[in-house]
């Protein structure tokens, strides 16, 4: 199903975000976590792309695995490394696996690069690879969106100006970077309807239960830890209370986001599930249908 489709049709619609893992064992995890959190009938599970040093066949591999299991997925697509010629064959086999939802980034620079470089015939920015995709093919396609402004760019505004292109080249829904503090989501959200932007935004939460672990990603992603979390955490006698609170924090921000109308949640799972199914469990039951 379209997640335009599903994002109009359902009262709530829970998502999460999964990669590709590197062992046996992890794929087998995987699953196992999936198998969990279904209970809350996910309206689509994301599977990344070539993020964090994860090969491009593993993402496809993981989305048509997890689409054989009868859920909707969203597949990232990301410019890194690829000519116009190699993202057409990416779509054309997408699309014959009867995938039907994107996610279309520009992509992280790959690992141990800081900067991101277009491959000669390839892509520059996530605005293209939606131009080029609406050319021939019939996806329903996302984008990313950032509620304290994308890391490379410190002209905030400008920044929103150019989601507003990604929107106008033919995104049909926004995802937005993790955040920890929803005064940043909702003046994001404002600011993107001041200047036109109409499609839906969908929140993107990670449940804190590494606090080291979340500070590198936060370094990486521009994202801010509010201090008197950091300051909370770092009392924490013990790793259990670090998650405990970063459990509690999340879902304060999840009831928050739904007292004020939000109608859509996606979770950064980190392909785990206990810290999601806690949060889903006090704020929606053990099941949603
Ligand atoms: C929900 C979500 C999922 C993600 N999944 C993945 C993944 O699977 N794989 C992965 O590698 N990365 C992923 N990322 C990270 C993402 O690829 C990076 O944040 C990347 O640095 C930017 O991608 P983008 O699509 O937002 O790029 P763009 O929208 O192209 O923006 C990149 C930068 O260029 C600037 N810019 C945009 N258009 C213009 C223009 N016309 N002129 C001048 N400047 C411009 C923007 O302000 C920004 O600073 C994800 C991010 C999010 C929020």
């Amino acid at each position: 199903m379209l997640v335009k489709e599903t994002l109009q049709k359902s009262p709530l619609v829970i998502s999460f975000e999964f990669f590709p893992p590197k062992t046996l064992e992890e794929e087998e995890a995987l699953f196992q976590n999936l198998e969990r959190l279904k209970r809350w009938n996910p309206g689509f599970v994301s599977i990344t792309y070539g993020a964090g040093g994860t090969t491009k066949d593993k993402s496809l591999e993981l989305a048509q695995r997890i689409k054989d299991q009868g859920l909707n997925v969203v597949a990232h697509l990301t410019c890194v490394g690829a000519t116009k010629e190699e993202l057409a064959q990416t779509l054309d086999w997408l699309q014959k696996r009867g995938i039907e939802n994107l996610l279309a980034l520009r992509g992280d620079p790959p690992q141990g690069e800081r900067e991101f470089k277009p491959v000669a015939g390839g892509f520059r920015y996530a605005f293209q690879l939606l131009e080029f995709i609406r050319k021939k093919w019939d996806f329903c396609i996302g984008v990313a969106g950032y509620p304290e402004g994308h890391i490379e760019n410190p002209d905030k505004e400008a920044d929103l100006k150019y989601l507003k292109l990604k929107v106008d080249k033919g995104a049909d829904f926004v995802v937005t970077q993790l955040f920890f503090d929803n005064k940043y989501f909702y003046n994001f959200v404002d600011r993107a309807r001041a200047i036109g932007i109409q499609v839906p935004i969908i929140p993107g939460i990670m449940p804190i239960t590494n606090l080291k672990q979340v500070m590198r990603f936060t370094q990486l992603c521009g994202a801010t830890i509010p201090r008197n979390l950091i300051e909370t955490m770092e009392k924490a006698s013990h790793p259990e209370e670090v998650r405990r609170l970063g459990i509690q924090h999340a879902y304060n921000q999840c009831r928050d986001l739904l007292n004020h109308g939000i109608k859509a949640l996606h979770f950064y799972t980190l392909n785990r599930s206990r810290a999601t199914e806690a949060i889903l469990t006090e704020l929606l039951g053990k099941t949603q249908v």
